[in-house]
């Protein structure tokens, strides 16, 4: 179906950066025929092509800059569990809770969880390498990728590995399509790899003097080899905004705590073992925790996690979120570069995430009426991207480059690194249709109007 209509092509023309590049169309292929024709075509045409799954990317990779027709694969969502084997074979626009649910059914887990899950799909997973919450001790969509079909932008087929657990037969072109955001080719299909399901789990909430203390109780966590699924960092400023979110403390008297909300999944057998060297941990590292005693206390502990995000629009109507990641080692000096990045913008920046993988997200909360709050934000931004950088992480973990992260490309790779990308598209996609004007052409979000729409996954 082409859809040409000004609606079709306005929700065509942004995702959750909400900054729009109106496209001529809007195409939703019934099948492969239909979208090697239409690749066919607008690589004779020069036609830009951005690939959509559905819209939640957070860079503005998904919005087609360069115009041009706006492919949308979130009808394709055949979902096959493979019991035997322990894969799933899944369409493009699966949605990744539908593959989480389709999975559990079967007594199989897969494991990559993004907070969009209910809405994003597995293309768009695969095209951003997705993490999520539990990347800490299961990894991330690149670990769980066996197989991928898909398209060049020339509209030839291809298909990347066998649903097979080993291959090694030619040059890895699977992994170079994994996160690679839409620009070398389009994925169809998946085989992903399922692991066992487990069986239990407990949940604890642990509080700290302040954030640097909370980042050396997590390192010290993982050097007594503890690996929860989850462990999530919340700093003062998050607490506070859940805090006001809930209408309660989480530690009666203790308003703001910093936390670490903890995780831990395995046989029943396992999860004893953990929870016991957990509290035990706990009772030396912690200012003050609670132990879920069943799933509804621990449905209480996640509310703190949960509310924090949306909560944070009181702070400032617009946010830069970044997901930065930095190594373990690196922890507390990014909790004491945060402190001051407070101060020195004078922006309230609370901060969350994933710390079993040193993946924060770095909330930049400012007036978008006030040009010098803007003007702030955006050089808060850089100053968090040069000091990642200079601790040895990455100026993105799990949401990828697009836009809104083009300005810093440099900041992470060499020019021979970045001349190395710019080959490999170029190799692939000669004419350059494949969603042009991404990574490599600097793009300063800050100065662009954002939609004021609301989003169904807004504020999750
Ligand atoms: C509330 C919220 C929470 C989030 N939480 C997380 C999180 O915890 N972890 C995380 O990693 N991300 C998170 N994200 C970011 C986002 O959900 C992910 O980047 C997701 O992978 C995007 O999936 P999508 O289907 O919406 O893709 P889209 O936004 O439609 O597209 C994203 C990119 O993938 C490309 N693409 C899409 N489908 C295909 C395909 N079939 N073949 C090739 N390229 C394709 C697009 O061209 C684009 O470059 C969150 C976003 C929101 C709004």
């Amino acid at each position: 179906m082409v859809r040409v209509g000004e609606t079709a092509r306005r929700e065509a023309s942004f995702d959750s950066l909400k900054i729009p590049f109106p496209p001529a169309a809007a195409i939703m292929p019934r099948d492969r025929r239909d979208l090697a024709a239409v690749l066919a075509l607008a690589n004779a045409r020069r036609v830009p092509v951005t690939v959509r799954g559905r819209g939640t990317s957070l860079t503005g990779s998904a919005a087609p800059r360069r115009g041009g027709w706006v492919v949308d694969l979130s009808g394709w969502r055949r979902i096959r569990i493979d019991r035997e084997a322990g894969m799933a074979h899944v369409q493009a626009g699966a949605r990744v809770a539908a593959i989480h649910r389709a999975a559990e059914a079967a007594g199989w887990f897969y494991p990559p969880d993004p907070s969009s899950r209910e809405y994003c799909t597995i293309g768009g997973n695969i095209a951003c390498n997705a993490g999520g919450m539990r990347a800490g001790k299961y990894g991330v969509t690149r670990d769980y990728v066996i197989a991928l079909k898909g398209f060049l932008p020339t509209g030839e087929y291809v298909e990347w590995g066998t649903p097979t657990r080993k291959f090694s037969a030619g040059f890895n072109l699977r992994d170079l399509w994994i996160g690679s955001e839409g620009m070398l080719g389009i994925v169809t299909e998946a085989v992903l790899k399922l692991v066992p399901r487990p069986a239990a789990r407990w949940t604890m909430l642990a509080a700290f003097r302040d954030e640097a203390a909370a980042c050396r109780a997590a390192r010290s966590l993982f050097a007594l080899r503890l690996q929860p699924e989850i462990c999530e960092f919340l700093d003062r400023y998050s607490v506070l905004c859940a805090e006001r979110a809930t209408g309660a403390t989480v530690f009666p008297g203790q308003p703001g705590r910093p936390g670490l909300l903890l995780e831990f999944s395995g046989s029943a057998g396992e999860v004893r073992e953990q929870r016991r060297a957990a509290l035990a941990w706990a009772g030396t590292k912690a200012a003050a925790f609670r132990a879920a005693r069943d799933r509804d206390e621990a449905e209480a502990l996640w509310a703190v996690r949960r509310k924090c995000s949306g909560a944070m629009f009181e702070l400032g109507d617009a946010k830069l979120n970044e997901d930065i990641v930095v190594p373990m080692r690196s922890y507390e000096r990014l909790a004491r570069f945060l402190d001051r990045l407070r101060r020195e913008s004078g922006l309230p920046i609370p901060v969350f995430g994933h710390l079993g993988d040193g993946n924060l997200h770095v909330n930049i909360m400012y007036r978008r009426a006030d040009p010098a709050q803007c003007r702030a934000a955006a050089r808060a931004v850089r100053r968090l991207m040069e000091t990642v950088v200079a601790l040895g992480g990455a100026i993105s973990g799990e949401h990828g480059i697009g836009l809104a992260k083009s300005p810093f490309l440099h900041l992470q790779h060499r020019p021979a690194q970045v001349g190395a990308m710019r080959a490999v598209k170029h190799a692939l996609d000669p004419r350059g249709i494949l969603n042009p004007g991404k990574i490599f052409e600097k793009f300063e979000v800050w100065k662009h109007p954002r939609l004021a729409v609301a989003l169904p996954w807004d504020h999750k």
